[in-house]
């Protein structure tokens, strides 16, 4: 019998015997006694010296306090370190925080750049009110007081109305883990929106299914080859974290593979660069299990013991034998068409090379390692099934939980509880989850606009939280249609740290803390093994320390900038100032009884009760828990975290237990009703996955219960964008839309000067052979027609793209309405727009020039092109399954007429709310079984009780 491979990592993990590479590498190592040292050591954080650059050749000391944050770039939450000048509390610069365990004193770009952020001579430091209609661009500065009264009257007229579906939190960068789902359950409200159906709706749909957590959790620093469908080296999720386990793992001689249609910066690192049409990627990786599974490279066992054969076998193949041999020649014959032959058609990538890849994969067994985010996943109808393909390689080789593999991520993030949760809200909020997409991961975000369009309901208080639809939502037209009827959304406050497109329509603009100006706490699957990072507000903490008390950050923040944190106890007590609406007990002190909850002890009460070997760990230190967290700002929990599903379920927990013989579940019966608590796999009682069958879900019984039986398998969806659908004698394009550009983070990084000055342009790339075909050459304007209008964009011929597609990177074309709100001027253009009926038409009047400010760097501005917005010309092509935007447009592209401007966006909205209905004409919408308005076994935002869920109709 072959080896277990995924018992054999337990045992080679076991901390005492191996260091895999993270725990090997802490990244802090003090050279001690020589001269030079990686990093300032801990001891020295309260008086750093360095030289004054600007002083020499005269070496005259500066002396710094260290203060550790994180990072609120990206999700990834890498540590920081503020290096504040002691003689004028001038924070000078930030690095990276060697004592942070996912980062490991590294950082991406845009970790330092948050020195621009805090002191941008642009940013919003007091809160603002609007003057005359919303959109008319007049403000005049209102207090916090005003505020808080406002919001708090508007959400406690809801609460009492018992309108719960009318209060809506609208997050783009979260930033934190659990804390704004506390403050919504306590109000009672289902109000939990976020960003991720424009982010990675699919992918999570894609692994979910799989294996219950809907997120990876990739071991890449000890992977003998990695396969990756994201633009890990420079921008995708978790950009640093992973990038520098990439690049150790390649330097100890692991193998690279990237598809990407696009010959991203990752791809010219990697080994192979597949550059498949956008859409066919899981058609390519079919063909590599097909390869797998044919030449005999896949790990039996572990398939044996791990995938749920036997459900599948007993479901589709009753009259079979039920036997893993059965299986396995079943499993030949489903995927006997997915050649690399027919992949290569598909993909244009060649047969050669996809056979080569899967070779390598299935040598790499237990230590290979993939990953799929945005992507590929995030750009086509069905993307879904391209992250389902990708974990099917992984499950045939073994390596899901093992050292080199991927996890998932639900074992390496750890989300610490609070004190006294809030129960479940008891309602459910259907314009976050419609009927029409039961699997949705998650709410339907981006179809908002056209729920609320169509009076499905309106929004009494809304908040949109870093998060920018106007621009960031494909048919972002339609979204400033919907955020200027005060009927539709009756107040509307922008809670953001800088400008944005979308706070110009709302009520009020709410200045938030950038990164060192807040406290939030986070855990990332960066890596195997699990850590907490703590944000904290640099100047406040400094301050503390030498002796100053403050009640509220903003008291220590520039302006009158809050944190979030602080905002919504305040709002809170408002809502319920006698607390009888049962909400203010849970923002009152655990340590002063009926006293308001001050933020310290908010964390104190985590940190001394909720973090495993903290406070232990602290007290080594003589610190307490609290103390060691503001000394460090992070703290690893777990070192290591593989093979978690062989968890055997101690004897004592097996006690009133039973075994289901047909499906093996172990079955725990209390209080009158039944849990599933495990899977006898082999005799032995073991934990398993968070799926309904505590087994890898090759075969998804969801699928088929909840209408969508042609898909209980992974598979390969023909995309919107295949080429059979495009016709290139028309002129005809894919356009690819989705990448990131390395420095920049959407919409948050417009305030940061240095960030714009590396990468500030989105050219329209083409292939040579179609520039040629267009008769255009780099530079050059070029009409992009999609369903529902147009933008301008400027030429870039490369050979780094697939022929036939166009990319146009959708992280530029920022503007602006009024010379002096909005925007930063380094970041963006400022446009005329204008609209008759449901025709929309914007304009660049002016690119980026030097301007006047505080910063005397401002007027040094040399970049001019602010890039094209090409999203607001995007109908909303929502996944019928996974509810996805899927992001890739079927367009045309033609040199631009002569009536063309570069930067011109035209739009139709009545187009637009017709393509959706077209999309949406595609779903198959709840109840599933039992009446349910989605399976209570997946993940739900903030989740509701088990009544929520029931359709009461
Ligand atoms: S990857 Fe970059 S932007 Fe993201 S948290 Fe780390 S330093 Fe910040």
């Amino acid at each position: 019998m072959q080896k277990n491979k995924a018992q054999e990592a337990a045992k080679e993990t076991k901390p005492d015997n191996v260091a895999p590479k993270d725990l090997a590498n802490p990244g802090w190592q003090f050279t001690g006694t020589g001269e030079l040292a990686s990093f300032p050591p801990p001891e020295k954080w309260d008086d750093w010296v360095e030289y004054d650059a600007r002083e020499w050749p005269q070496k005259v000391e500066k002396h710094y306090q260290l203060v550790p944050t994180i990072c609120f770039n990206c999700e990834a939450a890498c540590g920081l370190l503020a290096y504040v000048d002691k003689a004028t509390l001038e924070i000078r610069k930030f690095e990276g925080n060697p004592a942070h365990p996912g980062s490991r004193g590294r950082n991406c770009a845009k970790g330092p750049a948050t020195l621009n952020q805090v002191y941008d001579p642009e940013r919003i430091l007091y809160p603002l009110k609007r003057k005359g209609p919303r959109g008319g661009g007049q403000w005049e500065r209102t207090t916090w007081d005003e505020v808080l009264d406002t919001f708090a009257a508007k959400i406690r007229q809801a609460i009492i109305e018992d309108r719960k579906t009318e209060v809506i939190y609208h997050v783009g960068r979260p930033g934190a883990d659990g804390y704004i789902d506390r403050v919504l359950q306590a109000w009672g409200v289902d109000g939990h929106n976020s960003h991720t159906n424009v982010c990675s709706a699919s992918a999570r749909l894609g692994y979910a299914l799989w294996q219950g957590a809907d997120r990876p959790s990739p071991d890449h620093a000890n992977a003998r080859f990695l396969l990756l469908l994201s633009a890990h080296l420079e921008t995708g999720h978790y950009f640093n974290p992973h990038a520098q386990r990439i690049i150790e793992a390649k330097m100890r001689g692991a193998k690279i593979a990237v598809i990407d249609t696009r010959l991203s910066n990752t791809a010219s690192m990697a080994d192979y660069w597949l550059s498949s049409w956008p859409g066919s990627e899981a058609a390519v990786l079919l063909a590599m299990a097909n390869v797998i599974l044919n030449e005999n490279l896949f790990d039996r066992e572990y398939v044996r013991r791990w995938v749920n054969w036997e459900d599948f076998l007993r479901e589709e193949h009753p009259d079979q034998p039920q036997t893993f041999d059965n299986f396995i020649e079943i499993t030949k014959q489903i995927y006997k068409d997915f050649t690399p032959e027919f992949a290569e058609k598909e993909s244009g990538v060649a047969a050669s090379k996809i056979v080569e890849v899967a070779r390598e994969a299935g040598r790499a067994g237990s230590a290979f390692s993939s990953h799929v985010w945005r992507n590929a996943a995030a750009g086509n109808l069905g993307g879904w099934q391209v992250a389902r393909c990708l974990e099917f390689l992984n499950v045939l080789t073994g390596s899901i939980g093992t050292v080199g593999g991927v996890m998932p991520n639900s074992w390496n993030k750890f989300v610490a509880a609070p004190y006294i949760k809030p129960s479940p809200q008891n309602v459910w909020n259907e314009i976050l989850y419609p009927k029409e997409y039961p699997l949705a991961h998650h709410e339907m975000s981006f179809l908002m606009a056209h729920f609320l369009k169509e009076g499905r309901g309106k929004i009494a208080a809304y908040f949109t939280r870093v998060y920018n639809p106007v621009w960031t939502n494909p048919d972002g037209s339609t979204w400033i249609e919907v955020l200027s009827d005060e009927t539709k959304v009756e107040l509307h406050g922008a809670l953001t740290p800088v400008w944005s497109e979308t706070a110009y329509f709302a009520d009020y603009i709410l200045p938030m803390g950038v990164g060192s100006e807040r406290h939030d706490l986070m855990s990332q699957e960066t890596q195997s093994g699990s850590w907490i990072g703590f944000r904290q507000p640099v100047m406040r903490v400094l301050r503390e320390k030498r002796g100053e008390k403050f009640d509220y950050t903003y008291q220590a923040n520039p302006g009158e900038v809050w944190e979030e944190d602080e905002f919504w106890i305040e709002l809170s007590w408002r809502i319920d100032p006698d607390g009888s609406l049962g909400i203010r007990k849970y923002f009152e002190s655990p340590y002063r009884p009926g006293e308001k909850l001050r933020i310290e002890e908010y964390y104190q009460w985590i940190f001394e009760n909720s973090i495993p070997g903290l406070p232990e760990t602290a007290a080594k230190e003589g610190l307490t828990p609290l103390e060691y967290m503001r000394k460090y700002a992070a703290f690893a929990i777990e070192s290591s975290g593989y093979a978690k599903h062989e968890k055997e379920i101690p004897q004592k927990d097996l006690a009133e237990t039973t075994i289901d013989p047909k499906t093996h579940l172990i079955h725990k019966t209390s209080g009158g009703s039944s849990q599933v608590v495990g899977v006898e796999i082999d005799g032995k009682a073991v934990t398993g996955f968070a799926t309904p069958s505590r087994k890898l879900e090759f075969y998804s019984k969801t699928m088929k219960e909840w209408g969508w039986p042609e898909y209980t398998l992974p598979g390969y969806i023909h995309s919107h964008v295949h080429p059979s659908k495009i016709d290139k004698s028309k002129g005809e394009f894919c356009l690819l839309p989705t990448f990131r550009l390395p420095t920049l983070i959407h919409t948050r990084s417009g305030n940061a000067k240095w960030l714009y000055e590396i990468s500030n342009r989105n050219p329209v790339w083409l292939h040579t052979s179609d520039a040629q075909r267009l008769g255009v050459e780099t530079g050059d304007n070029v009409r992009v027609s999609t369903a529902i209008g147009h933008f301008i964009g400027k030429v870039w011929v490369t050979e780094g793209i697939h022929p036939g597609v166009a990319g146009c990177s959708h992280h530029l074309g920022r503007w602006r309405l009024d010379d002096n709100n909005g925007v930063d001027r380094w970041a963006s253009a400022l446009v005329d727009l204008k609209h008759e009926d449901s025709k929309w038409q914007m304009r660049h009047l002016k690119g980026i020039e030097p301007f006047k400010s505080e910063d005397p760097e401002s007027q040094r501005v040399w970049w001019t092109d602010p890039g094209v917005h090409q999203n607001m010309t995007f109908p909303v092509q929502p996944d019928p399954v996974s509810g996805m935007h899927c992001w890739h447009q079927k367009v045309t592209v033609e040199k631009a007429r002569p009536e063309d401007k570069y930067g011109d966006v035209f739009v139709d909205t009545d187009k637009a709310h017709a393509v959706y209905k077209e999309w949406l004409a595609q779903t198959r919408p709840a109840p599933g079984p039992n009446g349910l308005r989605r399976p209570l076994w997946l993940g739900r935002a903030v989740k509701p009780s088990a009544a929520a869920y029931q359709i009461k109709e």
